[in-house]
């Protein structure tokens, strides 16, 4: 890995760190626009992969081996790592999870079973991923709380008007996404969690797609909660984590039992292990988890300010190139956006544009994008969504531009 000089990458040198980047799809060169499902691995991430496999492998915590020390010292690193990066004041905050949708789904059925009930106001909104809108459906169906919905105005923001309109005396609980994966908007984070606190409601913040472009500081930010996953941070799949504010976190019940989040078992009573093991249930993703403070290092060493300025040169870039072609409108034209451009195309499902791309080697993502209230709201089934990150070029966006082209000749 090679950064060549203040706020400019080596994309070159950055592209040989993922292998997966150089191979033929359909006899092109690979493009790979399909960042916001889940980013490419380098090099140093797979091979902490298979180190792990051929060099330590053992469970954590309770062995007194060598390996199994080993082991519990590299996955422990990433919980620090995960501390430094989110810039949590303690460690004990980080509870490691299988993603984003895993974090949200504890959260609704710890804190929510516990402190939420009959008449309480949760608030989401439209743009929200679907894994934070069923959790919370899940939990107002048991427990009879109010769901309440921020609208979207046409550019893809969030009505804040609207959203303090909806804050009352009964809300409780607030859960907005950081950024769109459908969109690319960059929500007022700041904003709703001060709201939200001025009315005494706790808050979530799904960050699942703001953490490979964004500078996260859980401290400046103030969430309650914060939850991503380490395979849209260039890290495995199968692993995320949860922060937590330690006070919030002590006084929720665990949630999954099982080995690691006990103290004491009796067949009368079980104490809890203390935070973050409490919530820690079982043998977990070692390995995926050892793996991720690579991928943390691999983003600290190019620096989010580097990676964002590339991000918005090809956004920009993107959203010239694509403006351009007659027939093409963006959905999600929010002044505030990472690197992500949905669009739709008169007279053609995007369906046969994603078939007809691919056939060129160029990988997009069609259809809803977990996301149907949002696509509802747009009038539409769905859109074609190119999401770059580190590793794409403005070159790449000219072979979709040119794609585009041939899927209008080829369907029109
Ligand atoms: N929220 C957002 C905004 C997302 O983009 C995604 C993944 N597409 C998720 C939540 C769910 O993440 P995961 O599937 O890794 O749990």
């Amino acid at each position: 890995m090679q950064v060549v000089s203040h706020e400019i990458l080596d994309t070159e040198a950055i592209r040989r760190d993922f292998p997966v980047l150089h191979q033929k799809v359909s006899g092109r060169d690979l493009v790979y626009f399909d960042n916001a499902a889940t980013t490419q691995k380098p090099k140093a991430v797979i091979d902490a992969l298979t180190g792990y496999y051929e060099g330590y492998n053992a469970n954590i915590h309770r062995g007194i081996h060598h390996l199994a020390e080993k082991a519990t010292g590299a996955f422990e690193a990433t919980r620090i790592a995960i501390q430094r990066f989110l810039n949590a004041a303690h460690v004990e905050e980080i509870i490691f999870t299988y993603g984003t949708t895993d974090g949200i789904n504890l959260v609704a059925q710890t804190y929510g079973r516990k402190f939420l009930g009959e008449g309480d106001e949760i608030i989401i909104s439209t743009m929200e991923h679907h894994s934070n809108i069923v959790p919370w459906q899940m939990l107002c169906e048991e427990r009879g709380c109010v769901l309440k919905v921020i609208p979207v105005d046409d550019n893809g923001d969030l009505i804040l008007e609207e959203y303090e309109k909806l804050l009352t005396d009964r809300t409780r609980f607030v859960s907005v996404v950081y950024v769109s994966n459908a969109l690319g908007t960059i929500n007022p984070v700041k904003t709703i969690i001060d709201k939200a606190h001025a009315v005494g409601a706790k808050v979530l913040i799904d960050g699942a797609q703001a953490t490979s472009h964004l500078d996260i500081d859980v401290q400046a930010l103030d969430p309650d909660f914060f939850v991503f996953s380490a395979h849209k941070l260039y890290g495995p799949t199968g692993m995320g984590a949860l922060y937590g504010k330690r006070e919030v976190l002590e006084a929720m019940p665990p949630w999954r039992g099982g080995g690691e989040m006990i103290k004491e078992v009796t067949f009368e009573k079980t104490t809890y292990n203390d935070l973050p093991y409490k919530f820690e249930a079982g043998t977990p993703n070692i390995a995926d988890v050892i793996a991720t403070q690579y991928a943390l290092e691999y983003v600290d060493t190019l620096g989010k300010k580097n990676i964002a300025a590339h991000e918005n040169q090809l956004l920009a870039y993107a959203t010239d190139a694509l403006s351009s072609i007659d027939g093409l409108r963006l959905v999600g034209t929010a002044k505030e956006k990472i690197s992500v451009v949905s669009f739709v195309m008169d007279g053609i499902h995007h369906q046969d544009i994603g078939v007809i791309l691919d056939q060129q080697g160029i990988a997009v993502r069609t259809g809803h994008h977990c996301t149907q209230p949002l696509m509802r709201r747009f009038g539409i089934a769905g859109t074609t969504r190119a999401s770059f990150a580190v590793y794409n070029t403005t070159e790449e966006i000219d072979r979709l531009v040119q794609g585009l082209h041939r899927v209008k000749k080829m369907m029109l």
